[in-house]
């Protein structure tokens, strides 16, 4: 934007409606109450004094998915669970990310080989933005995620959004 440059008085910004929306949106991140195995005790850590992710302004854990636009998958996903996960997704709000919390969510982890009740990684059931790899993965490597997810967030575009939602109904 090299061509407005000071051409406008101090104390006025001139910005782009995207730059605005994004710059909302990465600093207000809900997430969604939902963990299914021993990761979440980490994501429970994250909320608490010593991590503090209130910080990033992900603090406002919701009750419901229609309040939320970030799901956390914390935990070994099976079978059984995917479904319910894979509803609950879809009750959340516009735009909605997702972060794969451990081995077991990205890959199955120690379940892989005998594991027969165990999904083979949450991407099979939804689309996910981050992966957060570790058994369990430590809360500072959540916070390093959450950051990785605001810097996808600030750099999306109203087109890319749409982009998102082809690939997501291509998935279902
Ligand atoms: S990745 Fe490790 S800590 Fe996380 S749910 Fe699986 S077994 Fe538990």
């Amino acid at each position: 934007m090299s061509w407005i440059e000071n051409r406008f008085e101090e104390g006025v910004i001139v910005t782009s409606l995207d730059w605005a929306i994004n710059w909302g949106r990465s600093n207000s991140v809900w997430p969604m109450t939902f963990g299914l195995a021993c990761c979440a005790i980490e994501m429970m850590a994250v909320g608490a004094s010593r991590f503090d992710i209130d910080r990033f302004g992900a603090g406002a854990f919701r009750a419901t998915p229609r309040q939320s636009d970030l799901m956390i998958v914390a935990g070994t996903v099976t079978y059984k669970m995917a479904s319910r996960l894979k509803r609950l997704y879809n009750q959340m709000a516009e735009p909605k990310y997702v972060m794969a919390m451990g081995a077991c969510t990205i890959g199955g982890g120690p379940y892989f080989k005998h594991g027969y009740h165990v999904v083979k990684g949450v991407d099979l059931v939804v689309p996910v933005d981050i992966y957060i790899p570790g058994c369990p993965p430590r809360p500072e490597a959540l916070l390093e995620g959450l950051m990785r997810l605001q810097d996808k967030i600030r750099h999306q575009t109203r087109a890319k959004s749409v982009m998102t939602k082809a690939k997501e109904m291509a998935l279902a």
